[in-house]
């Protein structure tokens, strides 16, 4: 096996750095959480988030023509999930996010996290010390994977 090749994708980490971030009122959680990793150095890591968004805009992968169909969420919504991961594409930290969103009767929507407008969120963000985490294009999905060469 060469060295940092990987067949079964599976990297092993230890936990560094818990962080516990309350964001800031109007500003977008992915931009926030980008610039939050690049400046603590976090190339790998986990994190959970809850709250409320003023709107988002969430993606939908679809499979067969390898785009994401955007949706726009306009209202105020509780974020009752939100989860991701940091690793490195083109070098640098990149956040990759999902969100569950919940409307004033419960009723929810979910997808790909491409903008959120914090009304308040809480965030527990952990640092993972292990090998390099770096996403490569990926023919099969069209998607950014966890590369495992
Ligand atoms: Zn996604």
């Amino acid at each position: 096996m060469k060295v940092g090749h990987n067949p079964t994708g599976l990297f092993e980490y230890s936990a560094n750095k818990e962080l516990i971030v309350r964001l800031k009122h109007d500003t977008d959680l992915i931009q926030t959480m980008t610039e939050l990793v690049r400046s603590w150095g976090i190339e790998a890591g986990s994190f959970a988030a809850i709250g409320a968004l003023k709107c988002a805009r969430l993606g939908y992968y679809d499979q067969k023509n390898h785009k994401y169909r955007e949706m726009k969420i306009d209202s105020p919504h509780e974020m009752a999930s939100c989860v991701g991961n940091v690793s490195l594409k083109d070098g640098e930290p990149f956040i990759h996010a999902h969100v569950v969103l919940a409307n004033e009767t419960g009723d929810t929507k979910a997808g790909h996290l491409f903008e959120g407008i914090v009304f308040a969120a809480e965030v527990h963000l952990r640092q993972l010390e292990g090998p390099r985490l770096e996403r490569k294009y990926d023919e099969i999905t069209g998607l950014s994977l966890w590369s495992m060469e």
